[in-house]
């Protein structure tokens, strides 16, 4: 499976009839079903990696003031612990100690993006932590260690997003226009992906314009990073989709194809 990384943006994508929500809906209606989806959310900070293994994720509601609806949507998939012990397992061999949780649920950064484009909860959602402590390389590391998984029929998405600075976003309309600095931002990163630049993309605080201003903390970012490394090591990647809210939530999305898939096609 394709290794994805998603921008959730705002809880009310799940309500909000946008680019991005219409992008997802179809990016679901196309997809083959995988037999498990990963999904490493910037809503689940730890300092070692966790992997959700609950067979029956509760819908965790970790935001306030949203309308009513959100407070009240849930989302039924299942979870799989036997993949999650599979993660769990991967990421051990891999030289990185990871934990198991038997009762994690579903974030917003899971069930947001999943709720829309898989609207019927069919298929079972392993979630997996990030690590605001640690850096891009550890997370693409994360990722290369699930290589195997993806190869076998299991989707690895991070979701984040490409650009999130919540305080700029403050009072925005959803469809307000985007300041220059989260364009540069958005357009270094799909021009490091085209041309396969992964250690410039590590480097992205560093090289990518306004990197401070538009990830003022890297969570939202770091997702980004397992799914590029869950698609081996001289992955091919697209982006898959482009847009933005309230003004500087960047709303991308990518897709990461194994060298050898990049080849056929
Ligand atoms: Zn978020």
């Amino acid at each position: 499976m394709t290794p994805l990384f998603l921008s959730h943006g705002s809880p009310m994508l799940y309500l909000t009839d946008t680019p991005a929500h219409r992008f997802l809906a179809a990016l679901g209606a196309g997809l083959a079903p995988p037999r498990a989806i990963v999904v490493a959310s910037a809503h689940w900070e730890t300092s070692q990696p966790m992997v959700g293994a609950a067979a029956r994720p509760a819908t965790i509601h970790d935001f306030g003031g949203f309308p009513e609806p959100l407070h009240r949507a849930r989302y039924p998939a299942p979870g799989d612990p036997a993949v999650a012990a599979a993660v769990a397992s991967a990421l051990a061999a891999a030289g990185i100690p990871a934990a198991i949780d038997p009762r994690r649920g579903f974030d917003h950064g899971v069930w947001v993006p999943f709720g829309i484009a898989l609207p019927g909860a069919e298929i079972p959602i392993v979630p997996l932590s990030v690590q605001p402590d640690r850096d891009a390389r550890h997370h693409l590391a994360l990722g290369r260690a699930l290589a195997p998984l993806a190869r076998d029929g299991v989707l690895v998405v991070g979701s984040g997003a490409v650009t999130h600075n919540l305080h700029a976003a403050r009072g925005q309309a959803v469809g307000a226009a985007a300041p220059a600095w989260v364009d540069a931002f958005r357009e270094w990163v799909a021009a490091r992906v085209a041309a396969g630049e992964v250690e410039r993309l590590l480097a992205y605080r560093d090289e990518a314009p306004a990197a401070e201003v538009n990830h003022p903390s890297p969570e939202h970012f770091l997702p980004f990073f397992v799914a590029l490394g869950a698609a081996g090591e001289g992955a091919v990647g697209y982006r898959l989709h482009a847009s933005v809210e309230y003004g500087v939530i960047g709303m991308d999305a990518f897709a990461f194809a194994p060298p050898a898939w990049g080849r056929a096609a």
